[in-house]
């Protein structure tokens, strides 16, 4: 029992405990409630993966509720991009929900709050508001509207309604208490005036109900048992409740918020107001750029939506606030894909190499694993003839012991197919290397059996065959900011940080003729890269992969040396 007590996080703790105290199971609800004014992130993935691993656990139900009272920043684009992203990541929602479709109920409701003197019509600006807050220690003021007859202040707020007024000049305030400990209790606004369409209600509505007088009344709507949201909001738990108050009917269930730490990831931004900025500034092209920290751009960046959930189960729900090592997601990202990307070969900085003593006009079809981690991912063939690329950085003239690949005078093996000798190289005018020649042993096949073939030789690197490999676009990306917490800087904007260097395009890679049938988002691992996939760009007559993430493990060496 106290195992599995302990394997629970604080929330599921919470949710055995009122299951303990009587709330029937069959009652239980939760929902995932964005605002449709940006693509998610991979902080939302953390409230996603919360509210609909609870559904899963629980059998319950989870809707997707759009929190929709921001007419000027909500488009439908958002709507569609954030149903497509959370089908992405292998969930199903209950039902689809708009705030919006509750703006009439929760009109009515503010009507009968007013009849009931716990709301009242303020004509003041918001600045003379805001003046009259007071401060954390010093108690707020009455407004001079607060008394108004209940008659009055039904006559304005549907005027109000009628769109008689102009923006600004009116507020709906819930009638609470100007000397509260809580400033939001200090007759917090719930309704303005804006004169905007709206991207479900067009120009029904002149008036829009505020955040916390919405979420607190759609959750008791849709009967949410735990309203589960970030710690931001754990001091407007208490008005939550107020609201909840004025609306409770005691037959029905009355939901319970409860708050969690935000997911933060280093060397990125998480906010989408920030993300929109990169986007509108054109800092990266578009919300699914691949260094971008959204569902989207993770996707195009050649992320599983497995690796994501692993990734939300293993940083795990915390009650207070922290940064999750970026490392810890590429983690996840690598150990999904070592499992199931093919490998195949690729060279991103080409050199000529050619085998003098191999005869010319020859080729072979040489067999290659596909995936020594997958015993069913079987065989290809990768040509081979007697000009090939490799890396430029896997030759040197020169080295010392340690390097283990290419030099003069030494052996190499080519992966999957001989043992090689580098004899001498050409060069151009300006020194620099233009062919390596080599002479290669011809009993040393991969797999042959034979003596030869099992030498030992200290470095195996990766080829091309010049004749029959393709043409490919690699683009190569770093983090997006050079700084572990961009937005953490007081006196400096975030896009100070933001790291010149974080897109490094290759036009002239190689990589073996394998790859010509593939589709875009496609996984492999480009041997000794790292991982790739397919881009969305990609066509037949021109490839396009995106380093996913390099083979190095960093988070693996962190770990060990805790
Ligand atoms: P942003 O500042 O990025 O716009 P938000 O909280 O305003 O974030 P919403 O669309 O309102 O974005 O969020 C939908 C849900 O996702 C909310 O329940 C919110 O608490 C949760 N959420 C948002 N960001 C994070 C995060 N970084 N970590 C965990 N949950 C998050
Ligand atoms: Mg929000």
């Amino acid at each position: 029992m106290s195992e599995t007590k302990k394997s629970l996080n604080f929330l599921e703790q919470i949710i055995e405990e009122d299951l303990a105290h009587g709330l029937d199971r069959s009652k239980l609800k939760f929902r995932f409630p964005p605002e449709p004014n940006g693509y998610l992130h991979i902080g939302h993935a953390a409230s996603i993966c919360l509210n609909f691993g609870l559904g899963l656990k629980y059998n319950a139900p989870v809707n997707l509720r759009f929190d929709d009272t921001n007419p000027e920043k909500e488009e439908q684009e958002y709507v569609d991009a954030i149903k497509r992203d959370i089908e992405w990541l292998g969930f199903q929602w209950e039902e689809v929900l708009f705030s919006s479709d509750y703006f009439q109920q929760l009109y009515d409701w503010a009507v009968v709050m007013i009849k009931e003197g716990y709301a009242y019509v303020d004509d003041q600006t918001s600045d003379e508001i805001a003046e009259q807050k007071g401060t954390p220690t010093k108690a707020g003021s009455d407004s001079p509207y607060r008394n108004r007859s209940v008659s009055e202040n039904l006559d304005l707020f549907e005027k109000m309604k009628q769109g008689e007024f102009e923006e600004g000049t009116h507020v709906l305030r819930a009638k609470i208490d100007m000397s509260s400990p809580n400033m939001l209790m200090r007759d917090p606004v719930m309704y303005r005036i804006l004169k905007r369409a709206h991207h479900r209600t067009a120009e029904t509505w002149k008036i829009y109900p505020m955040y916390d007088w919405t979420h607190g009344e759609s959750d008791y709507i849709e009967q949410i048992s735990h309203s589960l949201c970030t710690l931001e909001f754990k001091h407007h738990r208490e008005l939550y409740d107020w609201f909840l108050d004025r609306v409770y009917d005691p037959e029905k269930l009355r939901p319970k918020q409860r708050e969690f730490a935000r997911r933060n990831l280093s060397y990125t931004v998480m906010s989408k107001r920030k993300l929109l900025q990169l986007v509108e500034e054109g800092h990266v092209n578009g919300w699914d750029d691949p260094r971008m920290p959204t569902i989207s751009g993770l996707r195009r960046r050649g992320y599983t939506p497995k690796s994501i959930r692993d990734f939300s189960e293993t940083a795990g729900i915390a009650k207070r606030d922290n940064v999750t090592d970026l490392a810890l997601l590429e983690f996840h990202i690598r150990a999904e894909l070592n499992k199931t990307a093919p490998r195949v070969m690729a060279v991103l900085d080409p050199v000529k190499l050619v085998i003098t003593n191999y005869p010319e006009g020859k080729e072979e079809m040489l067999t290659a694993e596909n995936n020594p981690e997958d015993e069913e991912a079987g065989f290809r063939t990768v040509p081979f003839s007697r000009e090939l690329y490799i890396e430029r950085e896997d030759f040197r003239e020169v080295a010392n012991k340690k390097f283990f690949r290419l030099k003069l005078g030494k052996e190499v093996r080519l992966k999957n197919a001989y043992i090689i000798q580098a004899n001498s190289v050409v060069k151009n005018d300006e020194g620099e290397i233009t062919e390596i020649h080599c002479t290669y042993d011809p009993d040393s096949k991969s797999g042959s059996g034979t003596e030869a073939s099992m030498r030992k030789v200290k470095g195996t690197i990766h080829w091309v065959s010049i004749e029959h490999a393709l043409n490919a676009e690699v683009r190569l990306y770093d983090r997006l900011f050079t700084d572990e917490a961009p937005d953490s800087h007081k006196d400096k904007d975030f896009k100070e940080f933001i790291n010149p260097d974080s897109l490094k395009l290759i036009k002239n890679a190689y990589v073996e003729p394998s790859l010509a049938t593939v589709s875009s988002g496609d996984n492999f691992q480009f041997q000794r890269l790292g991982y790739f996939n397919v881009d969305p760009d990609s066509t037949n007559d021109k490839l396009v992969f995106n380093r996913t993430v390099a083979l190095r493990d960093s988070w693996a060496k962190i770990q060990q040396k805790k």
